[in-house]
């Protein structure tokens, strides 16, 4: 055996006994699940191999995601988008976000755009040997509960260049809004405004580079939750088909309904394929667009595998209740989040020199 497949076969145990059964609860209650976080940290799965090795983070968010798409956003947040940059561009202490004793959050969009991310608004100047923030961030995930927020910030002049990363502490000067979202509930999505919010001179950790790395792995963790998002409802459908008759048939004999299947896995097989390409192309310079193909191509099969899915279920794959259901709604921010599907197609249509076929 692999020490892959050790890995993926011990997170799949964890994730049935510990996150299946209250998967449902977090999205009915829109409950942020802190033990849970608390327990992937312990086990490890929080920070999956300190997000050096791309391919086990992958696996995490496909076998998590296969149960819940909001604990899987969760670790993509901690582990990609907040412990990856901080990690490669300081020296800060990061051990509590390893654990799960404290939440990381990552603080680029902003209530006037989140695709226009480098003509961000927020300001940090220069004052008493540090910097004070002013501004708004807008759809943050965990950004309700967070200790450390990952912030992007203008000191200088426009675009890309006068954009600054800041680790920032929680503090009273930080207002948390909660956001209700359709799906990946209980993922605390917070407005953020920033008043006068003092930090150190290392509080500034480095310039646009910072989020642009976290997002760069982001997407990858993106690519997971989809293919994993699109296997769990893929199985549901599969069971379904076994046991419910029409006809005087079971659904699995009726010729339509297995093309749904055929259809499903083969595209499945594809995203997979195309992410764990994705994650071993990740440093070179094809990687930058295998990556973002990767996430808008599995985004856009999660969505398609997981409709199918709910068309064979039928009233059963619309109520409350069936994993597919809330899959249906939680693959929907994959088409958005980290970068939306047009946002992807022009990273791709930037770099089209550089794919390699
Ligand atoms: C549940 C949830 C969680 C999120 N978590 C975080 C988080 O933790 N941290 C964070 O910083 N952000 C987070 N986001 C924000 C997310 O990244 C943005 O929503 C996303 O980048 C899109 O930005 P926008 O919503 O402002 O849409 P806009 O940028 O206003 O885009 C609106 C539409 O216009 C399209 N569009 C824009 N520009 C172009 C173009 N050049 N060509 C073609 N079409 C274009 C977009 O694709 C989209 O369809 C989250 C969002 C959601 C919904």
């Amino acid at each position: 055996m692999s020490e892959l497949e050790i890995i993926r076969d011990s997170v799949r145990e964890f994730v049935e006994s510990k996150i299946a059964p209250s998967a449902p609860i977090i999205d009915r209650d829109d409950e942020y699940p802190r033990e849970v976080i608390r327990e992937l940290g312990r086990h490890g799965y929080l920070v999956p191999n300190d997000v050096y090795d791309l391919r086990t983070l992958y696996e995490v968010e496909k076998e998590v995601a296969k149960v819940s798409g909001s604990v899987a956003l969760l670790i993509d947040v901690q582990a990609a988008l907040f412990y990856a940059p901080v990690k490669k561009h300081s020296s800060f202490d990061l051990s509590k976000i390893v654990s799960g004793d404290e939440i990381g959050a990552f603080a680029l969009s902003e209530p006037g755009g989140g695709s226009d991310a480098t003509n961000l608004k927020t300001k940090a100047e220069e004052k008493d040997g540090g910097y004070v923030i002013n501004g708004k961030k807008m759809w943050i995930t965990q950004g309700m509960y967070a200790d450390l927020y990952l912030v992007s910030a203008r000191t200088g002049g426009p675009g890309a260049k006068g954009i600054s990363a800041f680790l920032v502490k929680y503090d009273e000067c930080i207002k948390r809004r909660k956001i209700e979202v359709m799906g990946c509930r209980g993922t605390g999505t917070a407005e953020l405004t920033f008043e006068n919010c003092w930090v150190p001179k290392e509080s500034r950790i480095g310039g646009w580079e910072v989020p642009r790395y976290g997002l760069k792995i982001g997407r990858l963790a993106i690519a997971g939750i989809a293919v994993g998002l699109a296997l769990g409802s893929l199985k549901e459908a599969q069971d379904w088909m076994k046991s419910r008759t029409a006809f005087s048939k079971t659904l699995s004999e009726m010729q339509g309904l297995q093309w749904y299947i055929a259809d499903s896995i083969t595209e499945v097989k594809a995203a997979d394929s195309l992410a764990v390409e994705a994650s071993q192309k990740f440093d070179e310079e094809e990687g930058d667009v295998v990556v973002p193909m990767a996430k808008i191509f599995s985004a856009l099969v999660a969505n398609r595998v997981i409709d199918r899915a709910v068309q064979i279920l039928g009233g059963i794959g619309y109520a409350k209740g069936s994993l597919s259901e809330r899959a249906y709604r939680d693959a929907r921010l994959l088409r958005i989040g980290e970068g939306t599907d047009e946002v992807e197609r022009n990273l791709i249509w930037s770099r089209i020199n550089q794919v390699k076929l």
